[in-house]
């Protein structure tokens, strides 16, 4: 194998994971929780924590590799699918394995940290593309390294003698709130300019205590933003996604995205119909104000990029919808599957 080869396992292997404070925070029992007739929890919380039998089906159009990141792999763990913007998956590591994530099949051959080698080799092609405005480092979940560990891999990407926007993708503030020490503000502060990612998809995510951590973080100068999932039976009422884009708002933390459920291996339970979707976004738009409104997006399934919704689509050709991706390819998703 070398530097730059990546597996994707069987998207069902996805081990369960979660925190004491994310299980907590749902206030039901976990071995006794209720589950509807696909074994899936009903809590919202614990829908996304613990595995179901519901995963072990793998829809026609559902795909390992759901964004076709693999194609667009420049370095090892390195992906640049834009020309402005290159992503890092730090490690393959989370606090809470979300049983939605679209990277499922990739996290368990990638629960090591980034190696320094690949670090170098990020800071080489940060040198070699000025075009490059912005680094993502993703994962998995980045925070779930330790502060040393994340110092070095935001020093390669500070070695490059240009601002380069970092985006730190993580949920940690929300499922492990204490992550978020002092100290981490601190060496976060001393990397700006830095915004931090959370996806936060239902309002019982936002505990006091996560709202302590968050409040300092933008105390610290540290953007804060929410890229949240549509997810059956979780927030796929108009009024949960008002308390929930309303909630951040007023909290400081910017209602980034919602995103239409991404085609991965095991997760068409938790997908809602495209139409459902337009709707429901449909009703946000007449609900929130500007401020509260996130922008409703799709990943092209396959790779070639976010689709804005509605103004990506094409038409409707019976069960499926026709997408066209910024790079001008068009793409199918299906209604249902
Ligand atoms: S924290 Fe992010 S990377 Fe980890 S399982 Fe959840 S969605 Fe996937």
């Amino acid at each position: 194998m070398n530097d730059n080869d990546f597996s994707y396992g069987d998207a069902r292997g996805l081990p369960y994971r979660a925190t004491s404070f994310w299980l907590s925070l749902a206030g039901e029992d976990v071995e006794d929780c209720a589950r509807d007739e696909r074994g899936v929890p009903r809590n919202p919380l614990l829908a996304q924590a613990l595995p179901s039998p519901a995963e072990a089906r793998v829809a026609p159009c559902e795909l390992s590799d759901p964004l076709g990141e693999a194609s667009h792999t420049i370095g090892n763990r390195t992906v640049r699918q834009y020309r402005s913007r290159v992503l890092v998956r730090a490690t393959g590591e989370c606090f809470l394995f979300c049983r939605h994530c679209y990277r499922r099949a990739l996290l368990p051959s990638e629960r090591t940290f980034i190696s320094d080698k690949a670090m170098r080799d990020l800071t080489e092609i940060l040198r070699a593309h000025e075009e490059v405005r912005e680094v993502l480092i993703s994962g998995g979940d980045p925070l779930t390294a330790s502060d040393e560990q994340l110092r070095r891999l935001i020093d390669a990407v500070r070695a490059v003698p240009r601002r380069i926007l970092i985006r730190l993708c993580t949920r940690a503030p929300v499922v492990q709130p204490r992550r978020v020490t002092n100290e981490l503000v601190e060496l976060l502060a001393a990397s700006r300019p830095i915004h931090v990612i959370l996806q936060i998809n239902h309002p019982k995510e936002l505990s006091e205590t996560f709202l302590v951590r968050a409040e300092s973080l933008a105390k610290a100068g540290i953007p804060l933003h929410s890229q949240s999932v549509l997810l059956r039976g979780i927030n796929d009422e108009v009024s949960t996604l008002v308390e929930l884009f309303s909630s951040l708002s007023i909290n400081g933390i910017q209602p980034y995205y919602l995103f239409q459920g991404d085609l991965a291996q095991g997760t068409s339970h938790f997908r809602v119909p495209l139409s459902r979707g337009l709707e429901l976004y449909s009703a946000l738009r007449r609900e929130l104000s500007g401020l509260e409104l996130p922008r409703y997006a799709v990943d092209a399934p396959g790779g070639g990029g976010k689709v804005y919704l509605p103004e990506g689509i094409v038409e409707r050709r019976g069960d499926l919808w026709i997408l066209r991706a910024p790079d001008g390819s068009l793409h199918e998703y299906p209604e249902e599957s």
